[in-house]
């Protein structure tokens, strides 16, 4: 057996790619290589956020939550349309920031035309702040993002119910006791289990402090170091990890999961750039794969 490599004292042990991404009860898959292909998939909530090319694993996904209109986000939706229905299924709601979902509509009439025959989907013109029900006690909740084209970010909220506080340490035979009395015990409590924000400026983390507290938050940083100038990150409507640096302590996720890499970097070298930040962050850092798991 050949002894570990020892890692020199002034290099952070990179950032391992994970097996799974979790967020609260659910699971996170997908994959982004910015500018190419992005699509983030809750598989138990037949949830994708953003498309990518429309891949056939994506056809089981009810809920298409576009982040933005741009092609490597959103190209696939007219694909998966027809996929479903070639398979019989019914079409997928579809969410769409507002300020582009008539041009969307527009583009998906020009696509029946072509194709010849109804593509179907309703098209919700989402506003942030609004919720939209997308299963029991369970909402996709936009948030603005910032972009040069019309954008959000969702968060995916879940109600539960939890013992009211004053009664916590009440032995069991006592509280059912209660209930049956008819007094409240329990109160219910929204929480945020996942946060994605499609591209955007880093001013999100400021704008929109609410998600630094979902337990997952899958945030874009396309740049990570100096082979893209922060300014021309900025011109493009993208973070670089330079800027993302002092923000490193305020994020309360669990898992912080940054994505939308550029080319510029391989997939194996990533890990490493991002451990300048991670051995700041309080939450674990994770990168999203860039590479299609499905
Ligand atoms: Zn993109």
């Amino acid at each position: 057996m050949q002894a570990p490599v020892p890692q020199p004292s002034n290099t952070p042990a990179p950032v391992e790619a994970p097996a799974l991404i979790r967020a609260g009860e659910f699971t996170v898959g997908g994959f982004s290589l910015g500018g190419v292909e992005t699509a983030v998939v809750v598989p138990e909530l037949r949830l994708a956020i953003d498309v990518g090319r429309g891949r056939q694993a994506l056809v089981r996904c009810d809920h298409l939550a576009l982040t933005h209109t741009h092609m490597d986000h959103a190209g696939g939706v007219p694909y998966l349309l027809a996929l479903r229905q070639l398979y019989g299924m019914a079409a997928p709601t579809l969410y769409v920031p507002a300020q582009a979902a008539e041009a969307f509509k527009a583009m998906l009439a020009a696509w029946e035309k072509v194709q010849r025959y109804p593509l179907g989907g309703p098209v919700i013109a989402t506003e942030p702040g609004e919720r939209y029900p997308i299963g029991r006690d369970t909402w996709l909740v936009p948030f603005r993002t910032y972009h040069p084209v019309p954008s959000n970010g969702y968060q995916v909220v879940r109600a539960k119910k939890r013992l009211r506080a004053e009664h916590i340490g009440r032995p069991g035979p006592e509280l059912a006791d209660m209930k049956r009395r008819g007094l409240v015990i329990e109160e219910i409590v929204e929480h945020a289990v996942l946060a994605v924000t499609g591209d955007t400026l880093v001013e999100v983390v400021e704008k929109q402090p609410h998600i630094l507290e979902a337990d997952t938050l899958v945030l874009e940083c396309t740049f990570l170091d100096g082979r893209k100038q922060l300014a021309d990150a900025r011109a493009g409507g993208h973070v670089h990890l330079d800027e993302l640096m002092p923000f490193a302590s305020a994020f309360r996720n669990r898992q912080l999961v940054l994505s939308h890499f550029s080319q510029l970097y391989r997939a194996d070298e990533v890990p490493g750039l991002l451990a300048r930040f991670a051995e700041n962050a309080r939450p674990t850092v994770l990168p999203f794969p860039m590479d299609p798991t499905f």
